[in-house]
């Protein structure tokens, strides 16, 4: 799923193209990606987008004389391409907006089930769709995760991967996190020590803006990530092979040396079973 980077170097690029020209025609959407029917999808037709915003994963594009905000969340195989005028795009995009002069964004998904979602909202339902989101995760802070490691007794990559908690982070880029910060997937938030919680702040941006860097300049997954998704290849700290545990409905990559001490973790959900 695309995390925060992917979702920014997206919002960037698309920023300046969708509010180039106003929309001639909203639609068709698929019934199970447009999620919202009040105001009609219609309404966008003749407005100018100012731009393109985000939100955690989402983009949100609001109309220059604000009074709606079209709200996209391509969760795991959702694609949203901007195509100049005359160029090919899918054949049945799950979401189509046409700009005047023939330019157009769509979306589409790579399977059959439909999970990516387009709301159409105004402003005041947009703010009540996006308030259980947590604090961005890019420019988090020092002081807001001692606060947040104080009160939230959980594991660590499950905890920044909590979009209530902290918004932005999925569970590739939680791995990255991690294992810059040399702290283990399983440690609990409140007891990390104050040098560590600093760290993990510190990792948090520098991560963040590393996958963002490199997507802006349209790397691919295999180059981004270091530690996610790279089992038996060698740590890019200390030549460690990467190890993987199973942990609730997820799959953590990590280094036995650089964040457990030599420990290798245990499947939890296999423990649980047995317990
Ligand atoms: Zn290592």
């Amino acid at each position: 799923m695309p995390e925060l980077p992917e979702m920014e170097a997206w919002r960037r690029q698309l920023d300046e193209p969708v509010r180039a020209f106003p929309i001639v025609k909203a639609g068709p959407a698929h019934v199970a990606t447009l999620k919202t029917f009040d105001p009609p999808l219609r309404a966008l037709e003749g407005r100018r987008f100012a731009g393109a915003r985000r939100r955690a994963k989402r983009l949100l594009f609001p109309t220059e004389d604000g009074e709606l905000v079209l709200l996209v969340h391509l969760m795991t195989a959702g694609r949203l391409k901007y195509l100049r005028a005359g160029e090919k795009g899918p054949k049945t995009p799950a979401f189509r907006l046409e700009f005047e002069g023939g330019a157009q964004l769509v979306l589409s998904e790579a399977r059959s089930k439909k999970r990516a979602g387009v709301w159409l909202l105004t402003p005041e339902q947009a703010k009540v769709e996006l308030e259980h989101l947590g604090l961005e995760a890019l420019g988090l802070g020092a002081d807001a995760l001692t606060e947040i490691c104080s009160r939230e007794s959980r594991r660590l990559h499950s905890l920044l991967r909590d979009q209530r908690v902290i918004a932005g982070i999925g569970r590739a880029w939680a791995n990255e996190i991690l294992h810059h910060a040399r702290l283990s997937p399983y440690a609990l938030a409140p007891e990390l020590s104050r040098e560590q919680v600093d760290r993990l702040a510190q990792s948090i941006d520098i991560e963040l803006e590393r996958g963002l860097e490199l997507r802006e300049r349209g790397a691919n997954d295999k180059r981004t990530y270091r530690v996610h998704d790279k089992l038996h290849e060698p740590c890019y700290v200390c030549g460690t092979p990467i190890a993987r545990v199973d942990f609730e409905e997820h799959t953590i990559y990590y280094c036995p040396e650089c964040q457990t001490g030599g420990r290798v973790l245990k499947d939890r959900r296999l423990s649980r079973l047995l317990r």
